[in-house]
């Protein structure tokens, strides 16, 4: 798995030097473990979880030699991940033709790029995108989904700087409609400072959009900063209590060792982490594999 190697680099090697010169898991090494997990962003709750987890089986089997324990984390982690039940490798619903996605996520997270890969993605697949520049608020915003809208080839439907984010959406929504788009994928302004604000310009956006599409958006994808450790947590508590969110793209894990966040994010708040994100380029885009995500993790 390509572009993973700093979120991999670390956690292993973190756990062989807790385990030097110990040959039994013990109170010590669990005690390790679990500041390991901490510290690679797995989240407290999780890692609590994961903690009980390999308790159990130490209290179950009495003996469980350190040479065992990559093994049994893997498991316990992997078995995490596929727990979520809402985990999924399909891509998107093509019954549903327009398929409306709605990119939620706070400023500087990596939402325009990975518009951009998505749409590059879609459209290798033959699929025809519509993009739509809903994030009004900044003008670097539509900007910066204009270039991507060039670079990728697919059309943007956007307003004047300031203009009403539920009109854009409206707008897209009705030329993909018209175009015959399989995917739009609709921009929103991430602004946190106000929870209210938040959710009363969401709900706007989703009824504009339904008023053209019964049942759209039929994604919601909440973009995170797999980098940025709490602060990610602290946005998918936030977004999630605004919005009904349906899948997570986690993005920049090509630059930290702190993949840790996948999993907890993933585990805390059961929704799928459909997407990530390893580098600035149009490629750099997967669709989340959580066994290959465990396995790099621990590469
Ligand atoms: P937005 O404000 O959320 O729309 O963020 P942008 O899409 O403009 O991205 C902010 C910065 O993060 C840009 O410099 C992107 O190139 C960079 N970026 C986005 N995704 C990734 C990723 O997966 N890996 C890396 N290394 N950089 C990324």
């Amino acid at each position: 798995n390509q572009g993973l190697e700093k979120s991999s680099q670390g956690f292993f090697d973190k756990v062989s030097k807790a385990v030097v010169g110990k040959s039994k898991v013990d109170e010590d090494v669990l005690d390790d473990l679990e500041e390991i997990l901490i510290r690679s962003d797995v989240g407290a709750a999780t890692t609590v979880k994961i903690i009980e987890r390999i308790e159990k089986r130490v209290a179950r089997d009495k003996y469980v030699g350190t040479e065992e324990l990559d093994t049994i984390l893997r498991e316990e982690i992997t078995g995490l991940l596929l727990e979520n039940p809402h985990a999924s490798t399909q891509n998107i619903d093509v019954s549903k033709k327009p398929y409306v996605i709605m990119v939620v996520g706070v400023n500087g997270v990596g939402k325009t790029t990975t518009i951009g890969k998505l749409a590059h993605q879609f459209k290798s697949e033959g699929k025809k995108v519509v993009l739509g520049a809903a994030d009004t608020f900044r003008a670097a915003a539509v900007e910066q989904l204009v270039i991507w809208s060039e670079r990728v080839g697919v059309p943007i439907v956007k307003q004047g700087m300031g203009s009403d984010p539920a009109s854009v959406a409206f707008d897209t929504v009705q030329s993909g409609v018209a175009q015959g788009a399989d995917v739009i994928i609709i921009d929103t302004a991430g602004r946190l400072h106000n929870k209210v604000n938040l959710m009363n310009e969401l709900t706007k956006i989703k009824k504009v959009m339904q008023k053209v599409i019964p049942d759209a958006p039929h994604e919601i994808l909440l973009v995170l900063d797999g980098s940025t450790g709490q602060n990610a947590f602290e946005q998918a508590r936030q977004f999630t209590a605004a919005t009904e969110v349906s899948a997570l793209a986690v993005t920049k894990l090509d630059g930290t060792a702190k993949g840790g966040v996948v999993i907890g994010i993933s585990d805390q708040f059961q929704i799928p982490v459909k997407y990530i994100g390893v580098g600035e380029k149009m490629n750099d885009l997967q669709l989340f594999n959580g066994a290959e995500f465990v396995d790099s993790f621990f590469r």
